[in-house]
């Protein structure tokens, strides 16, 4: 008899969403090309317009700002790009996808520090705009982050870019579908999407642009997108997006619900003597997302946590999940100043809409046996865990 798994890892992936399944189900017996003129073609066409309207609206922007990508990674690398700045600033705290885009010429890579909570210097941000000569800079800072869950500054950064004359573009994957997100109210040039955070399919995402802003295209080829990105559109995929932007921005108040779960999780071990004071604690509420933990039992390696909690049933993180299945220290944490003894036994523990109170009991009793097996590794005496 198996029993329920608690699925732990929504930062990692969301589930499908059901509206999601079936407007990819409908999508699939269209067998037009949205840029072909005939009658398949403007089916088609309707499905992308339906889906576009969608994205748009949960971010609050015209729908014509929406240019569909292959998911977050292409987005944050069609928009950090040091090929078309002289200058590329990014919070130490960015995402691998960001970083690496960044990285391409190191020569113009600056780096904005974070403090314990994980939230931008914006004093250093201010110097370092001020600091550099170069005409064409940008600024890249995520708007939560997928570890901690801080909530960034960013419409704060937006205003000291420009005043500076940068542009600014805000990774906001993680923060969409989970937070009220505005264009407006970022005042960002360059937004990030992924799908598959928020209950859309996996391999798809967006950029939104501000109102004076255009992308580069990366990939080149045909005229879609408004040029901004050619490719036959990935139909399906963003039938499925635009279907779980609808689900997700109907569905914000789930995340008070989800709140107090992860508060639960957050109360039982940090009753657990000896557990580490992860840096979510220090975060201020308000100022973080509300599903995410970070959990650490210093002495245990992150990934050895993961494996035992698999074992019992438990699907967590270590860190940032790694595509190679390596897992290396997370530079989150090194960012905040977390020593190295926390940052390479911390657990990311992070929930979602179907996530129930079955979930948090699981974790508890799968946690209270690696809790125990620290214990005895560490030699400790025998402890009572409820
Ligand atoms: N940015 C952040 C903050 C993320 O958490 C992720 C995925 O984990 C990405 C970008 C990459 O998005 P995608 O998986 O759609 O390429």
């Amino acid at each position: 008899m198996s029993e329920k798994r608690a699925y732990l890892d929504w930062n990692a992936t969301a589930p499908l969403r059901p509206e999601a399944r079936e407007a990819m189900t409908a999508a699939f017996d269209v067998v037009g090309n949205p840029s072909s003129v005939h009658a398949e073609g403007r089916r088609a066409a309707a499905i992308l317009r339906d889906a576009r309207d969608a994205v748009a609206e949960l971010v609050g922007a015209a729908s014509d700002r929406v240019v569909f990508t292959s998911g977050g990674t292409e987005a944050n690398a069609t928009c950090v790009r040091p090929d078309l700045y002289d200058r590329i600033i990014v919070s130490a705290v960015e995402h691998d996808s960001v970083k690496a885009a960044a990285s391409v010429d190191p020569a113009k890579l600056c780096v904005i520090p974070v403090d314990a909570t994980g939230e931008i210097d914006l004093t250093a941000l201010d110097r370092l705009l001020d600091e550099t000569a170069a005409e064409r800079v940008l600024v890249s800072v995520m708007l939560a982050n997928n570890e901690v869950g801080t909530i960034q500054p960013i419409s704060e950064a937006a205003e000291l870019c420009h005043a500076h004359g940068a542009a600014i573009h805000c990774d906001a994957v993680q923060a969409v579908g989970k937070v009220p997100v505005s264009m407006a109210a970022l005042g960002v040039d360059f937004l990030t999407l992924s799908a598959h955070k928020f209950g859309g399919p996996k391999g798809v995402g967006a950029i939104v642009c501000g109102p004076a802003a255009a992308v580069a295209p990366l990939v080149r080829g045909g005229g879609q997108e408004w040029r901004q990105r050619a490719g036959t559109e990935n139909l399906i995929g963003i039938a499925g997006m635009g279907a779980a932007a609808r689900a997700a921005a109907a569905g914000m108040d789930d995340w008070t619900r989800v709140a107090a779960l992860r508060d639960r999780i957050e109360a039982f071990v940090g009753k657990l003597p000896g557990v580490g004071a992860s840096a979510p604690v220090l975060i201020a509420p308000g100022c973080r997302l509300s599903n995410t933990a970070a959990v650490a039992l210093p002495g245990l390696k992150a990934d050895m946590m993961v494996m035992t909690l698999d074992l019992e049933g438990v699907a967590v993180s270590a860190g940032a999940a790694c595509s190679s299945g390596k897992v290396k220290r997370s530079s989150v944490l090194e960012a905040m100043g977390a020593p190295a003894a926390i940052a390479d036994a911390t657990i990311r523990v992070s929930l979602g809409w179907e996530t129930g109170d079955d979930d948090v009991d699981r974790f508890c009793t799968a946690f209270a046996t690696l809790y125990r097996r620290w214990r005895q590794r560490l030699g400790a005496d025998r402890l009572e865990v409820a």
